[in-house]
């Protein structure tokens, strides 16, 4: 299974990450994006691509 983790101190909340997920597990909230559910993940790494702030990881358990 893929984690995915953004760094809420770093995100600059532009939204890049949710729109490019395939999969609709990331979401914005008050300004910032999060983890909306996470057992979707492709590990497609989509979202740590298109994030201009390095502010997503994923790890593959
Ligand atoms: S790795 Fe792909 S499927 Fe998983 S959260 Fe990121 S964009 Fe979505
Ligand atoms: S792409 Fe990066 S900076 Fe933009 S909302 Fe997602 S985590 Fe935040």
């Amino acid at each position: 299974m893929f984690v995915v983790t953004i760094e809420a101190s770093t995100c600059e909340g532009c939204g890049e990450c949710v729109d490019a997920c395939p999969a609709q597990c990331l979401e914005m909230q008050d300004g910032k994006a999060v983890v909306l559910d996470g057992t979707d993940c492709l590990g497609c790494e989509t979202c740590v691509t298109v994030c201009p702030s390095g502010s997503v990881t994923l790890q593959e358990l």
